[in-house]
């Protein structure tokens, strides 16, 4: 069957970004060095945070997140099913405890409600997920952190540009953890952050992501010092200047790729609205800005691996966002939860069904991506 041929996704970078990254080829310093600096001070004033600190992935920045805040054996961490693995797997990663809590329905996140419900006097530490770049009541989970003294650490993997209450990811958090993976709205193929306000925890951050050296390669190139001392141990995953010089460019474009993304969306959910058999997530209320990472539809569980497989022949790309955690093979092994156990975050991963989404979509092929889906169902 012929049809639009639309990929799931296609990056928005050109000619700017591949001036950027000559321009780097020409330096000695491909590693860490000023363009990474250049990055986080320019993201850091985008976001209205004081610091950022690059890294190699979101994984790491949350895993870094964790450590950073000396989490580790016998503490909780209460999180959500409905996530990236990778949000659960840090907390293994620095041999705390995963708990989960079931999301929302309407919006599929977290909310302080249910967490409330999971604090123990083991609770250390709260992971919000801004679901498809729906921000989390921050001021709701930001008073519940208080009252029991537990930290807050973001997944903000989905959520640049998304503001909720005036908080926006980073700014009423300990720290908010951002991926600049091959598909997120900024990317460098493969990237990550941590946005935070407290410098002092980001310079340990910036030395914790090279081995925790005292100096940077930058710093001897420069010949500071010839000796470093390692004060404790740290990892690897400092973002690279080859990484920032491709994020760069993509900075002062944000607000204008975020507003074709705001404007595609309303496009898609006008034109599916009312098609028997397919739910859209609720819109954001006003004064509340999506970040618009993904666009999300809901469709019967029974029709949708037809749907998808119907998509297929027409040449459009589908995605599921996301499998709930608790099924996965590996955690299961875990032996903490069952089917049945998180109903909500099991219903999405049944029913969930992600569109492409990207400003680089016309709307003509917006329209065509709708048609396919209302023909397929
Ligand atoms: C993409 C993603 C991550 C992981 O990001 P990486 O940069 O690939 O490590 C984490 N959480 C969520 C919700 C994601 O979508």
């Amino acid at each position: 069957m012929p049809g639009p041929n639309i990929p799931f996704y296609l990056h928005h970078l050109g000619e700017r970004e591949a001036r950027s990254v000559a321009e780097v080829l020409k330096t000695p310093m491909l590693t860490t060095g000023a363009e990474v600096a250049a990055f986080e001070r320019d993201f850091a004033r985008y976001l209205g945070v004081r610091e950022v600190v690059g890294l190699t992935s979101c994984t790491d920045a949350l895993h870094l997140a964790l450590y950073a805040l000396g989490l580790g054996p016998g503490d909780e961490v209460i999180t959500t099913p409905q996530t990236f693995i990778a949000t659960f797997h840090v907390i293994l990663r620095v041999g705390a405890t995963p708990v989960l809590v079931d999301v929302e329905p309407d919006t599929g996140l977290i909310g302080p409600e249910a967490v409330r419900t999971a604090i123990t006097t083991r609770t250390r530490a709260i992971l919000p997920v801004h679901l498809y770049g729906r921000m989390c009541d921050m001021r709701g989970l930001g008073a519940l952190a208080d009252e029991h003294g537990l930290f807050i650490v973001e997944d903000a993997a989905h959520c640049v540009e998304g503001r909720r209450d005036g908080i926006r990811p980073g700014q009423a958090a300990d720290m908010a953890c951002f991926s600049f993976y091959a598909t997120k709205n900024l990317t460098s193929g493969e990237g990550g952050a941590i946005a935070l306000q407290d410098a002092e925890r980001a310079a340990r951050l910036r030395r914790l992501r090279v081995h925790g050296l005292s100096l940077s390669a930058e710093d001897r190139h420069a010949g500071a010092a010839p000796h470093y001392d390692v004060q404790e141990f740290g990892f690897k995953c400092n973002m690279s200047n080859l990484q920032a010089a491709l994020l760069n460019p993509q900075l002062p474009g944000i607000a204008a790729r975020h507003a074709r993304r705001t404007a595609l969306e309303a496009r898609m959910r006008a034109r599916l609205t009312g098609v028997p058999g397919i739910a859209l997530p609720p819109t954001v209320p006003p004064g509340e800005t999506h970040a618009h990472h993904l666009l999300v539809i809901f469709v019967p569980a029974e029709r949708r691996a037809a749907i998808i497989a119907g998509l297929r022949q027409r040449g459009i790309g589908t995605a599921i966002n996301f499998q709930a955690l608790h099924r996965f093979t590996a955690v299961r092994r875990l032996g903490r939860w069952r089917e049945g156990d998180f109903p909500v975050a099991e219903r999405i991963a049944d029913t969930a069904l992600t569109l492409p989404f990207y400003p680089r979509l016309t709307d003509e092929q917006a329209d065509a991506i709708c048609d396919a889906v209302r023909a397929t169902i």
